[in-house]
């Protein structure tokens, strides 16, 4: 069956658009145009990626940290992007609004390198994350680190692309196959 480009899903903005300012909707559209993050070399990067598997589940903390920093910085190498000051921390933050999983700051923020903060174990029965959704959290702070560094988009926003993004490097460091052109439910006829 051959896929007709017609069948793509054109971007759809989430909600919140609307109340955006004139350039951040340029922003929010930019970012929504770019699918795919394209590394040279991916292949290279899965044994980094699995590494952290047995490390996060032995809850190794300073190993999973330098384990993290490898993979982080080998992503960074490839696409020649600014350096980022890795962390990982043990129980997740949480509050009335939920469980923080990770956090991105840039450059701007932190005075110097940008930084990565991911958390291991969750807040309510401090158990370990499960290494898809660590690695997941990982590679989305990581897709806000490439909105700044690599698109130089003034404002890193989450949108349908930002999420194309994540899960294509997602797959791409699990050696995944990556997914043909979604097709909206209502575009199938
Ligand atoms: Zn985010």
């Amino acid at each position: 069956m051959s896929q007709d480009a017609s069948l793509r899903r054109p971007p759809m903005p989430f909600a919140y658009y609307d109340r955006l300012p004139a350039d951040s909707k340029r922003t929010y559209r930019r970012s929504d145009g770019i699918r795919r993050v394209e590394i040279a070399d991916a292949a290279a990067l899965l044994p980094l990626a699995r590494a952290i598997e047995p490390l996060l589940e032995r809850g190794d903390r300073q190993a999973v940290e330098s384990a993290c920093r490898v993979l982080v910085d080998a992503i960074n190498a490839r696409l020649g992007t600014p350096p980022v000051r890795m962390r990982v921390f043990e129980r997740r933050p949480a509050d009335a609004g939920g469980e923080l999983q990770g956090l991105y700051e840039p450059d701007e923020v932190t005075g110097g390198t940008a930084r990565i903060t991911v958390w291991m174990r969750t807040a309510q029965r401090v158990q370990v994350v499960k290494f898809r959704t660590f690695l997941r959290t990982l590679v989305h702070e990581v897709c806000h680190h490439l909105d700044y560094e690599l698109y130089k988009l003034e404002e890193t926003f989450h949108t349908e692309g930002f999420y194309a993004r994540e899960s294509a490097m997602m797959r791409e460091l699990l050696g995944e196959p990556q997914k043909g052109p979604q097709i909206n439910a209502d575009q199938r006829g």
